[in-house]
């Protein structure tokens, strides 16, 4: 039997679903919830369902938008010779961040990862590959995060996109080894990318 009434009950477990909201984290957030006036909770709940029905993926980028194409992919003043790919759409907020980066994007929503069973179809590289032909893009800067499953997705699109004749570089190692790039200042992020390498 719970000890709390149905309702509360039920916010508490919905809560806990959330990443990173251990059991007591959830209770603390339902509780929270009550003691809100019904216009705030009625905002939260709106904010929520508008955010999961208007954003959806980029047709070109893959990044998330709720418009397609998106803000970055559909700008005049981006250097669309170059794109920068990487794992997730979080890592495009680190590289918009550094404030030095004008090219476009491609979010691969994952990378390869044997262990977890995630092979090159399970991620968006073939939609690298159609958007390579497509345009006229210059340099390709892998950005995938610097640990054993995005230098194995690295060097896999490299071995991919050489043969079209186009730069290929890898941004360089101030992000830590084994570290996510979304976590990585943006000091670090930004001479990472100036330290790129060719691959
Ligand atoms: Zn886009």
């Amino acid at each position: 039997m719970s000890y709390y009434a149905r309702p509360l009950a039920r916010l508490i477990e919905e809560f806990g679903k959330l990443p990173g909201i251990g059991p007591k984290t959830a209770q603390r957030l339902a509780f929270h919830v009550l003691n809100l006036p019904r216009e705030r909770v009625k905002k939260l709940a709106d904010a929520l369902i508008e955010a999961r029905e208007k954003i959806r993926y980029c047709s070109i980028c893959g990044n998330l938008t709720d418009e397609d194409p998106c803000s970055i992919c559909s700008s005049k003043t981006r250097d669309n010779t170059v794109i920068c790919v990487v794992e997730n759409p979080r890592d495009v907020v680190a590289m918009e961040k550094t404030r030095e980066y004008r090219g476009l994007y491609h979010i691969l929503h994952g990378a390869i990862s044997p262990m977890e069973s995630i092979g090159p179809d399970d991620i968006k590289i073939k939609e690298l590959l159609d958007r390579i032909q497509k345009t006229t893009v210059k340099e390709v800067i892998l950005a995938t995060n610097p640990n054993i499953e995005g230098e194995a997705t690295a060097m896999y699109i490299a071995r991919l996109i050489k043969p079209f004749g186009i730069r290929v570089t890898r941004i360089a190692h101030g992000v830590p080894v084994g570290g996510d790039l979304e976590y990585a200042d943006e000091v670090t992020l930004t001479k990472a990318l100036e330290g790129r390498k060719e691959i």
